[in-house]
C-alpha cells in the first residue's frame, strides 16, 4: 500500500455556499463537500460548523492533514484571523483561524478569497510560469488578487486589492454598496448590474427599439436580474444588449486600470457571471482592454480552475503559505 505522507484541507467560504476539499500532496482534490454558509449565529458559529463538517467528513484522513487553508469573503483582518463587517453574510464578523487551530491542532492560514485564488493560479493554474499575475472575479461582487515579482500582495490588513472599488465613473452616477460613488462593482457585479440597468432605463438616451423591449419596462420597475439580462442579450434583445455593452465599457475601464497599476503577465478571470457568460464578459475584455493600456499587454484568459479557483487557492495556501503572509503574521506575533 502506498502511504500518503501528507494531505491538505482547503476551505472556500462564500456568501451563499461554503466548500471544503481534501487534497493530496500534489494538490489533487480527493473529496469535496458543499453546504450553505450560515447566516445566523455568533462570532464562533462559522468556525464551529467548519470543525463539525471536517470531523464528520474527513475523519479517516485527519491524522495525515498537515495544514488547513481558508479563502473567505472579506473584508478580512489577517492579524486576528477573522472576517470583519462582511456585507454579504448574515453573520458579519466571525473568527476563523484561532478556533480552527485550537480544535484541529494543525496550522491554519486564511486569506481573502480572491487573494487565495491568485495563489491557486500560481500553484495550479494560469500563473504557474510567471511571477506577475492578477486574478479577477466577476460574481456577486468584483474582487481581485495580485502577485507582483513573486510576492502575494496583502496590504496592512490583508485587503490590498479591493479592485471592485476602483472609481470607473467620474460622473458618480451610481452609489456602491460600500457607500462610495462611481465604483466598478456598483455597476458591473452580478448583484448590481440590475441597478445599473434601471439607471440606464431612467437616465440614458435610448433608441425606440431599446424602449420597446419588455426588459426596458422591467428595468424601470426594478424587476430585472443579471441572469435575465445576460440571457436576453444572447437572444439579441436591444435593451439587454445596451446594458451589456455599457457593462463592458465599465469592465474594460476597470481591467485596464488594474493592468496599468500592477503590470501583470497574466490576467485570469473567474466568478460565476464571467464563467456563465464568457462571450459577453471575458471575450470583450480580451478584445478591448489592449487598446486602453500603457503597459505591454498581458495574457488575459478564463481561469483554467473554473469555479474551483478559490478552493484551489485555499489548498495552495495550506501547502505553501506565501512568504508575505508568514512575514505579516510573524511581525505581529
Ligand atoms: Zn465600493
Amino acid at each position: 500500500m502506498v502511504r500518503a505522507v501528507a494531505m491538505y484541507i482547503g476551505i472556500d467560504i462564500g456568501a451563499t455556499n461554503t466548500r471544503i476539499a481534501l487534497a493530496d500532496q500534489e494538490g489533487r482534490i480527493v473529496k469535496k463537500i458543499r453546504f450553505p454558509s450560515p447566516h445566523e449565529g455568533d462570532e464562533y458559529t462559522v468556525a464551529r460548523l467548519l470543525v463539525e463538517k471536517i470531523r464528520e467528513n474527513f475523519r479517516d484522513w485527519l491524522e495525515k492533514v498537515r495544514a488547513v487553508g481558508i479563502g473567505t469573503i472579506g473584508p478580512v483582518d489577517l492579524r486576528k484571523g477573522m472576517v470583519v463587517n462582511s456585507p454579504n453574510l448574515g453573520i458579519r464578523t466571525f473568527y476563523l483561524v484561532g478556533p480552527l487551530k485550537e480544535d484541529l491542532g494543525k496550522p491554519v492560514y486564511m486569506l481573502n478569497d480572491c487573494v487565495a485564488a491568485v495563489w491557486g493560479e500560481k500553484m495550479f493554474g494560469a500563473a504557474r510560469d510567471t511571477d506577475n499575475a492578477v486574478y479577477i472575479t466577476f460574481s456577486t461582487g468584483i474582487g481581485g488578487g495580485v502577485i507582483v515579482d513573486g510576492a502575494l500582495l496583502l496590504g496592512k490588513d490583508g485587503n490590498a486589492h479591493e479592485i471592485g472599488h476602483i472609481v470607473v465613473d467620474y460622473k458618480y452616477r451610481i452609489r456602491c454598496g460600500c457607500g462610495g460613488y462611481g465604483h466598478w462593482e456598483g455597476y458591473a457585479s452580478g448583484a448590481n448590474i440590475p441597478r445599473f440597468a434601471q439607471y440606464i432605463a431612467e437616465h440614458e438616451e435610448l433608441s425606440g427599439e431599446e424602449k420597446r423591449s419588455p426588459l426596458y419596462r422591467l428595468a424601470l420597475e426594478g424587476r430585472l436580474t443579471s441572469e435575465i439580462i445576460y440571457r436576453e442579450a444572447k437572444r439579441c434583445d436591444p435593451f439587454a444588449e445596451r446594458v451589456v455593452n455599457e457593462v463592458i465599457k465599465i469592465n474594460v475601464a476597470g481591467v485596464a486600470s488594474v493592468i496599468n497599476v500592477y503590470d501583470p503577465e497574466v490576467v485570469s478571470i473567474g466568478g460565476s457571471v464571467a464563467l456563465n457568460n464568457p462571450e459577453l464578459v471575458i471575450e470583450p475584455i480580451i478584445r478591448e482592454v489592449p487598446k486602453n493600456i500603457v503597459n505591454r499587454a498581458p495574457r488575459i484568459l478564463r481561469t483554467p480552475l473554473g469555479e474551483d479557483a478559490v478552493i484551489y487557492g485555499a489548498i495552495a495556501l495550506a501547502m505553501n503559505p506565501p512568504s508575505t503572509l508568514l512575514r505579516f503574521l510573524q511581525k505581529d506575533a
